[in-house]
């Protein structure tokens, strides 16, 4: 087995470090505080290529493979440690771009790629519902057939990219009777007769990534916007699921890893009876153990994603890189909160911020009860 990176990984994750550092970090405070996206960062970022990475060149990506794109968003929430800013980038490269690369016609590549890899459009993704979360099949929004146009009807919600999208895939039932099966994917204009914005949705972290709902009032969408087999959404959206987990989360090992170097520091600096917290046992514990699980993500996202990279599905080993990754990064988040005493909890340390982007990590993608859920099913299959 070899651990050992290429050097194209090796510069790319560089280069994604030194991004993330010199043009994301400087502003991260400030567009968390006015909860709006860093369009500056995101111009420059389609310019470094981020924005294709999963595209192939044809459509003027980069073509990386998924261990690569693992090891640059690594890279790029190491040195940016901004949840909002790769969230928003991570729901346009991995939710948006890889279901049309994934599932789209020729015809759809063409229209929708080139325009997402050159940051000129916004894309995002659209399957939660106000009354159907964990329980995709029991989405309500409908697709009716009408001509040669599918007319949409209802409504999405927590929609990452939601307020300043152009292109959504949104996922939407032909027959609710049918559950999963009638589930079909689009690929919707913001443009589109009928397609409104709804609420602008105020958040506890992630603020720099805007969310919203999503309206869809007779919405107007042409037959050939109709993302693989109608009946078939339901897979392409599962699909999407797993890339989320393999190619969006790794953003955040790296913030995970900027935020131990920190607490590192400040438990070197901060002086309480007369000498460094850093000497007390009870603080390098802490430490001790953040890193121990910053290796353990490390380990497990670069193989999910080798295995994607290698045509596995991985559907298990993502679902378990998520929850752990989800459940024990808000326990490291809130030790090195700790760490900072009374300081952490003032907004000049970073540690404040990282402490309500991390709460969510059980949630978007799938909550930890699901992946569990998905765990226990692929286990149950393995064994007779
Ligand atoms: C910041 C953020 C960004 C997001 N971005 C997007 C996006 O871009 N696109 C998109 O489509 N969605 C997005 N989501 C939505 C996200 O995927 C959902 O929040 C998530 O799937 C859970 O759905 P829910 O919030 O409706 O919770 P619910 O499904 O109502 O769950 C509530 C609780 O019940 C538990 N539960 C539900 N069903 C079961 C079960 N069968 N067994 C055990 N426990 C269960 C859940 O685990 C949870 O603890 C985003 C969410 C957040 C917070």
């Amino acid at each position: 087995m070899d651990f050992s990176w290429s050097e194209e990984q090796t510069s790319m994750r560089e280069q994604a470090y030194k991004f993330g550092k010199e043009v994301v970090a400087p502003r991260s405070a400030e567009m968390d505080e006015k909860e709006e996206l860093d369009w500056e960062a995101w111009k420059q970022a389609a310019e470094f290529g981020f924005q294709g990475m999963v595209v192939p060149q044809k459509y003027g990506g980069l073509d990386l493979d998924p261990l690569t794109i693992c090891i640059t968003m690594e890279g790029l929430g190491h040195g940016s440690r901004d949840v909002g800013f790769v969230t928003s980038l991570g729901a346009h490269m991995v939710i948006c771009e890889i279901p049309i690369v994934e599932a789209g016609t020729e015809a759809q590549k063409e229209k929708y790629l080139p325009k997402l890899v050159s940051g000129e459009w916004v894309g995002g993704y659209g399957q939660t519902e106000p009354g159907a979360g964990s329980d995709v099949a029991g989405m309500t929004a409908k697709a009716e057939k009408k001509g040669d146009c599918w007319i949409l009807n209802g409504s999405k919600t927590f929609i990452t990219n939601g307020p300043i999208g152009d292109v959504f895939v949104v996922l939407a039932t032909i027959d609710k009777s049918l559950g999963h099966k009638g589930i079909t994917a689009f690929i919707v204009e913001s443009s589109f007769e009928g397609f409104k914005r709804g609420r602008k949705l105020e958040k506890m972290g992630m603020r720099a990534s805007p969310t919203g709902e999503l309206i869809f009032e007779d919405c107007v969408v042409p037959e050939e916007n109709v993302l693989g087999e109608v009946g078939k959404g339901f897979k392409v959206g599962m699909s999407t699921l797993v890339w989320e987990r393999a190619t969006m989360l790794p953003a955040l090992v790296g913030i995970s890893e900027a935020r131990l170097e920190e607490a590192v520091r400040y438990a070197k600096n901060r002086v309480q009876f007369g000498q460094p917290i850093a000497a007390f046992q009870e603080i390098q514990h802490k430490l001790a153990n953040m890193k121990m699980h910053l290796e353990l993500y490390k380990t497990i996202f670069y193989r999910v994603a080798w295995m994607k990279s290698q045509g596995m599905p991985a559907t298990l080993e993502a679902s378990v890189a998520k929850l752990f990754f989800g459940e024990v990064s808000r326990q490291d988040a809130l030790d090195a909160f700790q760490i900072h005493g009374g300081y952490g909890y003032m907004k000049e340390y970073p540690i404040e911020r990282d402490v309500r982007d991390c709460i969510a990590n059980t949630l978007g993608g799938g909550t930890s009860e699901i992946q569990r859920s998905i765990i226990a099913r692929e286990l149950l299959k393995m064994y007779d």
